[in-house]
């Protein structure tokens, strides 16, 4: 039975004790049967009995909220003026819920065209975990089918420190998953680890692999065992398969309460079309990729709201695609569910070379363009060099000089406002000086911060970001996870270390800059709005916005009822977005295979 009919009449009142229950559950049965045709149609919902933290200016926290016609209608006790009982309405019992989290810089696009059934990881801390993982996946697989789980996870997850790290090993996977083959690797490139059947068939295939299931990678751009793995599984994809693999990417992001994705691409193929042994996790096909997604919009089967940036490398000084892209498409442009909203996470230049003749002019030509932008900064010298600067220096003090030149008088194609309108974003930032954030702010920009990749592979040497002192600069500044190679999509992974600075080891990475949980979570909502230019729209619980709730699995604003250590295993239990319910664990156990490894 669905939750949708059960709760679809007001019955809260009634619910008092179990036979009540049972008589109300079979009373709403028969007038849903006999309301079909009036109630058809209605698009309202209200949550009551929640403790919902709007996260708006005020900070109110409300007990119910309207959504009708997919935007948030009323809050408080105005949500239970209508007298319309055609509203279904559900009762959070007492739960903490949030506005829809919005990730605003991730791969949903790249974890949508994996190869296989994908299998999320982010949940499992331990080598157990990650088997009943792989387990209660292969469950939902059909015979034959590849069991993979591809990036947004690393060993580091599975072992506190000083415990040595591994993958599992061929025979525990084999033993977990007997009848599929399974294909598991970190990162962009690995490496990796398989059980028997995938043994079998990646050695058939030429593809080495170790007695214990080792799979040998971990180099960027070149072919190695893991991405000719890679290559092999993607020339079994259909569109069918990957289709799929969209609408399960959603149905994870929704149950972890992710409801609006600004999706930041990935490189493209050497060889289009095809790609080639040497392509990562990372790269897709330009043609194609965003397929998937066109299709799923057409057909209304979209359950996260996902944005879209265009990502540019090119090696032509003279930048020919991007130009053709700024020539011959639209930005900010589309409905609130898809949209194209800018170019990012890189423009021309590759991801170490910010400040080549190909960066400068690609990022004048968005500039004259009037598009938004954003870059990402790893804290990398430009082309991996040392002593040569530091790529957020270089990015800035670039955009500096683009914003003199189109601002200067004596330019005849002169832009007074040059791209202080235009909201550029410096992503990930692991380090920066109040200098500089001061130098971007005046230039209208924005930071965009990550947690779950320094939680991953972060340490004492390599940590940050500095979010006491990016807050403190009051420059504009959001959440992202930057899921799904080098990080995990689970915001509350991410606010894990943004609160506690300690990363999957255990270990204390980033102290002195951690942040409070209220604060940390404006991060992934209220702030977030900014850097999809929709504040208007998304990222709080206000009266017009649209209707996009998360019902959380613990209480995350009370230490005492989740411990720090206890905020990696929040989820969703209710996702809503535009007042359509798009994961329901509330009544019933949900038999989400990524929460194998959750207690
Ligand atoms: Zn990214």
């Amino acid at each position: 039975m669905s939750v949708d009919l059960r709760v679809r009449l007001r019955f809260a009142a009634l619910a008092a004790c179990a036979l009540a229950a049972v008589l109300t559950t079979a009373q709403s049965w028969a007038r849903d049967d006999h309301d079909d045709d009036r109630c058809a149609g209605n698009k309202a919902l209200r949550l009551v009995n929640g403790k919902i933290h709007t996260m708006d200016a005020k900070d109110r926290i409300v007990s119910s909220v309207l959504i009708r016609n997919g935007r948030f209608a009323a809050l408080g006790h105005g949500a239970h003026d209508s007298d319309d009982d055609c509203v279904r309405e559900i009762d959070l019992r007492g739960r903490t819920a949030v506005p829809g989290i919005i990730d605003n810089h991730n791969h949903i696009i790249l974890l949508g065209l994996r190869p296989g059934r994908d299998t999320r990881l982010e949940f499992a801390n331990s080598i157990p975990e990650a088997l009943a993982t792989f387990t209660a996946r292969a469950k939902e697989a059909k015979p034959g089918e590849w069991i993979t789980a591809i990036g947004g996870f690393h060993r580091n997850q599975f072992f506190k420190d000083p415990q040595p790290i591994r993958f599992p090993t061929l025979d525990e996977l084999t033993k977990a998953v007997p009848d599929h083959p399974v294909f598991m690797m970190e990162g962009f490139s690995g490496p990796g680890a398989t059980n028997a059947l995938g043994k079998a068939f990646l050695e058939k295939n030429g593809v080495p692999v170790g007695a214990d299931g080792f799979v040998d990678g971990g180099a960027f751009g070149v072919a190695t065992p893991c991405t000719t793995a890679l290559f092999l599984l993607r020339q079994m994809q259909t569109r069918d398969s990957m289709l799929q693999g969209l609408r399960d990417a959603m149905r994870y992001a929704a149950g972890t309460g992710v409801t609006t994705h600004l999706d930041q691409g990935g490189f493209p193929f050497r060889v289009p079309l095809v790609g080639d042994p040497s392509d990562g996790a990372a790269d897709f096909d330009r043609y194609r990729a965003h397929d998937s997604v066109r299709t799923l919009s057409q057909q209304g089967e979209l359950t996260n709201r996902i944005w879209i940036n265009f990502l540019h490398v090119e090696e032509d000084v003279n930048t020919p695609e991007l130009r053709a892209r700024l020539l011959n498409s639209w930005n900010d442009f589309g409905g609130n569910m898809l949209h194209v909203l800018g170019i990012g996470e890189f423009t021309a230049s590759n991801f170490i070379a910010p400040g080549t003749p190909a960066w400068f002019n690609g990022t004048r030509l968005v500039a004259q363009a009037q598009w938004r932008n954003e870059n990402h900064s790893l804290n990398f010298p430009v082309f991996a060099l040392p002593g040569l600067p530091v790529d957020w220096k270089v990015i800035i003090d670039g955009w500096q000089t683009v914003n003199d030149e189109l601002t200067d008088p004596a330019n005849p194609n002169r832009i007074p406002d040059g791209i202080t309108k235009l909201r550029w974003v410096l992503a990930h930032v692991p380090v920066i000086t109040p200098e500089y954030l001061q130098k971007l702010k005046s230039l209208g920009g924005g930071v965009s911060v990550l947690g779950g990749w320094r939680w991953l592979t972060g340490d004492s040497a390599n940590n940050g970001p500095p979010f006491r002192d990016i807050l403190a600069s009051g420059i504009p500044v959001g959440m992202s996870s930057d899921g799904m190679q080098i990080s995990v999509m689970s915001p509350w992974v991410n606010l894990y270390y943004v609160v506690t600075g300690k990363n999957a080891r255990g270990q204390l990475i980033n102290a002195g800059q951690t942040l409070g949980r209220n604060e940390a979570l404006r991060l992934y909502t209220s702030n977030n709005g900014w850097f999809l230019s929709a504040e208007d729209r998304l990222g709080t619980i206000e009266e017009g916005k649209l209707g996009d709730v998360v019902v959380l699995s613990g209480d995350y604003f009370d230490q005492r009822a989740v411990p720090d250590e206890k905020l990696i295993d929040l989820h969703s239990v209710l996702t809503v977005v535009g007042g359509r319910v798009v994961h329901d664990d509330l009544n019933a156990k949900s038999k989400d295979y990524w929460k194998a490894g959750l207690p």
